[in-house]
């Protein structure tokens, strides 16, 4: 991985102009490279800002307020120097170059906060937190996102491992009297014990396909026959002009995307061209293979009806998908919409044999029953607006294998099977919980992680 004892630079505002950028330098030169920027002949009190010119190459180039965090209370641990200057791509690139004259090497992405992690000042449950924070794009997204950030997900999991540490002190006591079985704990009360802390992880796991949802979005796509108001559910949904709405059937015709937040979820969604039978040209042909195409690959579809018109067999064909799909589960979830719901009803909810939400686009109706039947469908549960404490899949997958060594446990427990065994087992579920908070985690994983931060974070 990168060399975590030299010291290293990088913007850290986003590329682009802005009315501030800073550059931050990380490490034991960094009080050295802040005084070479400064020209400051004094120390830099620490943690107060500090209003200096700043110099490149001989000459001043910029004021920025400067601020010395020297180490261990800074972000990444080490003695850490931040530069405010005015936020010009130029005039930060010159900064940047300045401090690799004096020593620095730039910042590979996520080097500050692998530091932080390496020294300890976060776990990697927490710097996995730090760039779903930067990446979040809704709220509920960057709620959960610092609750971790907070530590209220690494506090548990510890609470977990510290119950488990005890239970297999208590094992692993009894191995010292192999014939003796269970001294220092009886098999029951052991099994018990392992069933009540992997009761606790089942909980935060409750949770995870929500959480899931939250941090990684989900992508729903609108289906239905020419002119049935896709579009315009879609200008509704998005709060947009974005798709173009006509009278002629079959303007849609390649797929038109917008991220759009409901109820905390970055949802995709995805206007398509209308399915029907008896496409008119080509273009036409293609959009209704990639109307198709998206709704393979997405976790949700909304199957868009006319309520102010007789059903066709395009109708059918895709009510017949519906039924079919939420037969089978989630794999295939679908919503079916009753829309034009400010128009005369041509037909009625009951003759379809599913569920549909009665809208009108064109009115704005039923759109609040539409976004809670959405985030039901797709995460499975009823509207739930608190953060969820589990978000990330690699946290959901060693939480599930450590669950499923903690059963294993209490199985052979009970069935009084040596305690060595039932020890092993346990000690496979710390070592999960391990993984997770980054006590124990191969430089695979590490890599796989920090490779997705941006550079000055
Ligand atoms: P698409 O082909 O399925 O994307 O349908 P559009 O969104 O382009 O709408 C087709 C036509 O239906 C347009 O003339 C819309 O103004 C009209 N329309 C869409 N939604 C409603 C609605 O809820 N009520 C009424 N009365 N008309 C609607």
């Amino acid at each position: 991985m990168f060399s975590p004892d030299d010291t290293i630079v990088a913007v850290a505002t986003p590329p682009g102009r802005g009315g501030i950028g800073v550059v931050r330098v990380s490490g034991p030169a960094a009080r050295e490279i802040g005084v070479a920027l400064t020209g400051h002949s004094s120390e830099f009190e620490p943690r107060h800002a500090t209003l200096t010119r700043l110099l490149a190459g001989g000459r001043a180039v910029d004021r920025a307020v400067v601020t010395f965090f020297p180490a261990p209370h800074s972000y990444t641990g080490e003695d850490v120097v931040e530069l405010s200057a005015h936020g010009s791509p130029v005039l930060l690139r010159t900064i940047v170059d300045a401090a690799m004259h004096a020593g620095a090497r730039l910042a590979e992405p996520g080097e500050f906060t692998f530091r932080a992690f390496l020294r300890g000042r976060i776990d990697l449950v927490q710097a996995e937190a730090v760039q779903d924070l930067v990446d979040a794009v809704t709220p509920l997204q960057a709620r959960a996102a610092f609750d971790q950030l907070e530590g209220t997900l690494t506090t548990q999991i510890r609470e977990i491992d510290a119950a488990l540490f005890e239970l297999s002190a208590q094992l692993e006591a009894s191995l010292d009297f192999p014939e003796e079985g269970y001294h220092f704990v009886e098999p029951g009360h052991a099994a018990r014990g392992i069933l009540a802390i992997g009761e606790r992880i089942e909980l935060l796991l409750a949770d995870a396909t929500r959480g899931r949802m939250v941090r990684e979005g989900a992508q729903v796509v609108i289906v239905g026959r020419p002119n049935a108001g896709k579009s315009s559910l879609f200008n509704r949904l998005a709060g947009t002009g974005r798709a173009i709405v006509t009278e002629i059937p079959g303007t849609t015709r390649d797929l038109v995307t917008e991220v759009v937040d409901i109820d905390g979820v970055a949802v995709t969604l995805v206007d398509t061209a209308g399915l029907h039978g008896a496409a008119a040209d080509i273009v036409e042909q293609e959009g209704i293979a990639r109307a198709r195409a998206a709704r393979q690959v997405a976790d949700l579809a909304l199957v868009v009806l006319d309520r102010s018109r007789p059903l066709t067999q395009d109708d059918s064909d895709l009510l017949d998908g519906a039924r079919a799909g939420l037969q089978q589960g989630s794999g295939s979830a679908c919503v079916v919409v009753a829309n034009k719901s400010d128009l005369p009803r041509a037909w009625s909810h009951a003759g379809i044999g599913v569920d549909a939400i009665a809208v009108s686009a064109k009115d704005a109706l039923g759109f609040d029953e539409l976004r809670a039947a959405i985030t039901s469908a797709l995460a499975g549960r009823e509207r739930h607006r608190d953060a969820p404490a589990i978000t990330n899949a690699r946290h959901v997958d060693l939480l599930s294998r450590a669950s499923a060594a903690l059963r294993r446990a209490a199985d052979a427990a009970n069935a009084g099977t040596p305690e060595e065994f039932v020890a092993a087992d346990v000690a496979a579920a710390r070592s999960l919980l391990e993984e997770i908070t980054g006590t124990r985690t191969s430089d695979d994983v590490l890599h796989a992680i920090f490779d997705k931060f941006c550079i000055g974070k």
